[in-house]
């Protein structure tokens, strides 16, 4: 299967380009995204087959759908990581813990949050192209929180790769800074920038644009590449666990087969709600997909009112932070499935150009059709983590904004999947405060906190970052970043 632009072609770009080259260049024309041709359907008796898979047999044939130009036993190797999850016969579980609401946990990884679940494959995947093509590439990765520490370890030691994750000093917990900072491997560098998020954000764009940057790499015969989640190599290992969450309700009898299920998906850059989408298009029979946010509501805005507008907006700190987003990256492709490349480079131009665009009345329509949306603001998100853990559930606060959609969005009496993104150890103050009223603690206190009120114990994983040795102290000021990447080069 090859892939096609959602902004349509420049003809300086190849027409169609294959799944390899998507994932190395992962920028097409005009700015866009690259998207698969068209979606495989997965066939009527698909599910039915799969019934009793194992989730890498079920992973294997999804992509196999994908007939993408990546060897078989590359496919395996990325696939057996997920072996090194909590449950390698299940790796994904699904927990009921409302009559009609389910949670699948997707956080079981190396770094207990759902960044694993489409990095650790992504790497290998990267990382065997790079040595087939006897090519060396740098990663620059630009983090608040979860994408370093997931891209840090699945890169670790790999050939051919080097990756460089600028995080804020100060603005991640410190469970996540712990996790990127320890990080040893000898193709690693790992930069705290003081500033916040924007500051290292920035920083990686201006890296991006530089020429002399580009002109030093070249030099040395480097590659820049980025593993964010735009990069279709994320994207399609996403679809996999929609359709495992699904076959897991029919499994524990809460369904029938073909029975229709709400998606509830907590959102920011829309990796996760797109590989949703995708699986529905391929043949899950979902109801509705619900897209929850935190305070920084503009996908709620899209989806209720049709318009996306980033006038007077700036990003809120919320106690979710990994969906403290404004620029929704994946809707684009949302957008070019229900309306096509022309439409798509239109609304995204105006969008870059106006910071605004307004969908028709029959485009909203569409995507009511399939979408719901509705955001959760802190103080909420604190009462259902309360109430759910009143009910013997322990989460995160990402995973709690789903409550809000399930409560809001669910007009059918359907059962309902909540994805939960991250372990309680990644953000245990806001966990603390809801469970115990204790303000401002630090992690190791909260971590403390939550295992006695809950009865249980920290996860070693978690509990040894606070006696490992600190092996990346580079902390600087923006400005420096280009000078350090290439003395680490
Ligand atoms: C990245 C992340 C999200 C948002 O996922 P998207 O695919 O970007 O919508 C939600 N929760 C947590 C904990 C995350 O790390």
């Amino acid at each position: 299967m090859n892939f096609i632009e959602t902004r349509g072609n420049d003809s300086t770009h190849p027409l169609t380009v294959t799944f390899s080259h998507a994932i190395l260049n992962p920028i097409a024309s005009f700015g866009g995204l690259y998207t698969p041709e068209r979606l495989p359907d997965l066939g009527k008796d698909f599910l039915q087959r799969h019934l009793n898979s194992s989730y890498k047999t079920l992973a294997r044939d999804v992509l196999t759908a994908f007939a993408i130009d990546i060897d078989a036993n590359v496919m395996n190797e990325a696939l057996s990581l997920y072996d090194q999850f909590d449950n390698p016969s299940n790796p994904v579980p699904v927990v009921k813990v409302l009559d009609d609401l389910y949670v699948s946990e997707l956080y079981h990884g190396p770094t207990r949050a759902f960044k694993d679940m489409a990095l650790q494959p992504f790497g290998i995947v990267l990382s065997s192209l790079a040595q087939q093509r006897n090519e060396n590439y740098l990663i620059l990765v630009a983090t608040s929180g979860d994408t370093g520490p997931a891209a840090l370890e699945t890169f670790k030691n790999k050939k051919n790769v080097r990756v460089a994750c600028m995080y804020p000093d100060g603005g991640t917990s410190d469970v996540q800074r712990l996790q990127m900072v320890t990080e040893d491997a000898t193709n690693l560098k790992v930069i705290g920038i003081h500033g916040d998020f924007d500051d290292a954000q920035s920083a990686l764009k201006g890296l991006l644009g530089s020429d002399t940057f580009k002109q030093k790499l070249k030099q040395k015969n480097i590659h820049l590449s980025a593993a964010n989640s735009v990069n279709f190599g994320r994207i399609i290992f996403q679809i996999i666990y929609h359709i495992h969450s699904y076959l897991e309700l029919v499994r524990q009898k809460a369904i029938t087969l073909g029975d229709k299920v709400y998606l509830n998906v907590p959102s920011g850059n829309f990796g996760n709600a797109l590989g949703g989408y995708y699986a529905m298009k391929m043949g899950l029979p979902v109801e509705k997909i619900l897209i929850a946010s935190n305070k920084n509501n503009i996908l709620t805005k899209l989806i209720n009112t049709g318009v996306y507008d980033l006038r007077n907006q700036s990003v809120i700190a919320t106690t979710s932070p990994a969906m403290d987003i404004l620029i929704s990256s994946n809707i684009e492709r949302i957008l070019f499935d229900m309306f096509g490349a022309e439409r798509t480079k239109d609304l995204m131009q105006q969008l870059e150009k106006n910071r605004h665009y307004q969908l028709s009345k029959a485009e909203l329509e569409k995507i009511q059709a399939t979408f719901a949306a509705d955001y959760c603001e802190n103080d909420e998100g604190k009462a259902y983590i309360k109430r759910a853990f009143g009910k013997g559930y322990l989460m995160d606060p990402h995973t709690a904004t789903c409550f809000k959609t399930y409560e809001t969005c669910c007009k059918k009496p359907l059962k309902t999947i909540v994805y939960s993104t991250a372990e309680w150890t990644k953000f245990s103050p806001v966990i603390a405060n809801a469970l115990t009223g204790e303000v401002d603690a630090k992690d190791i206190d909260a971590l403390k906190a939550i295992a006695k009120t809950a009865g249980i114990k920290i996860p070693a994983i978690i509990s040894d970052l606070f006696s490992k040795e600190i092996t990346q102290k580079t902390v600087i000021d923006k400005q420096d970043i280009e000078k350090e990447i290439l003395a680490f080069l």
